[in-house]
């Protein structure tokens, strides 16, 4: 092929030497039909192709409404439930952790509940079905002075020995407890123990609230203790387990406050500590605080 620049061809030769001549504007005129067919062809080979025998395909539908969800906020679809969350992180500077007491309610909710309120302290409690039955008025109590009350089984049994029906059992007797006490269902729980496997995950359709600052005052039933395990162990976004049946726990409680709100801590529900950080609950997954 020789581009004859003077003359305005291009000359190809065949096998048999002879001359085959293009002159550059039928060239020009041929790349200019080629595109113009583009769009035609591309239009084509789509329809030829049947996308719903094409499995796992990404249609565009898809993609634009997952970035609408990025943009503005998420939409989850757990099972035949919609959870809409912010998932906007409210980026303010400040520190934040989640009071969680279990294992009540108990003969010392009230008090705490006191005790939150006059500093000005939103806590989730973790509530057990036997003891709910016991304290009533303590759960509205709780409730009624803006403190989250969650579920933490009927009967504080390990989830993990339990058949599917135990499990939904030990979920729902509770949550038929609450809604006739303060007219709503937990929107989380805390399996006993923390013990957790695949089969109470999936049974249980509520995220799984666990923590990431275990202050252990079941164990050392010891105040100062207590104070000086959760100040030296928390941080920003954490979840601190308390229970509030021991009055060491009750003791440790205030000091803890007031000495993180020296540190800038703001003390928030889970449900506000999810929010503030931006991370949507879905259901049949764990959660230990960030
Ligand atoms: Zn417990």
């Amino acid at each position: 092929m020789k581009p004859n620049l003077r003359s305005g061809y291009i000359t190809f030769y065949k096998k048999d030497n002879k001359k085959i001549k293009i002159s550059y504007i039928s060239i020009l005129l041929i790349i200019i039909v080629m595109l113009m067919l583009i769009p035609i062809l591309e239009n084509t080979i789509f329809n030829l192709i049947d996308y719903s025998k094409i499995d796992n395909r990404i249609k565009i539908s898809d993609i634009k409404v997952r970035i609408e969800a990025s943009n503005v906020k998420s939409e989850l679809y757990v099972g035949e439930e919609e959870i809409e969350e912010n998932i906007e992180p409210i980026d303010d500077g400040k520190k934040y952790v989640a009071l969680t007491f279990d294992d009540g309610p108990g003969k010392y909710t009230k008090e705490l509940v006191d005790l939150l309120v006059k500093n000005n302290v939103k806590a989730s409690f973790f509530m057990v079905g036997q003891n709910i039955k016991n304290y009533k008025s303590s759960v509205k109590y709780a409730y009624d002075n803006g403190m989250e009350i969650c579920n933490h089984s009927q009967n504080h049994k390990n989830l993990k020995n339990l058949s599917k029906e135990d499990i939904e059992y030990e979920i729902n007797s509770v949550d038929d407890m609450l809604e006739e006490i303060i007219g709503e269902r937990a929107r989380y729980y805390r399996s006993p123990g923390g013990n957790q496997n695949e089969n109470v995950l999936n049974t249980i359709s509520k995220p799984c609230i666990l923590w990431n600052v275990d202050t252990r005052d079941w164990e050392s039933r010891d105040t100062q203790k207590i104070i000086s395990k959760t100040l030296k162990e928390v941080d920003d976004g954490d979840i601190i387990l308390m229970h509030e049946i021991y009055k060491t726990t009750l003791d440790a409680v205030e000091p803890i406050i007031i000495k993180l709100k020296e540190k800038g801590y703001n003390f928030v529900t889970v449900t506000e500590l999810y929010k503030i950080k931006g991370v949507p609950l879905e259901n049949g997954k764990i959660y230990y605080g960030m």
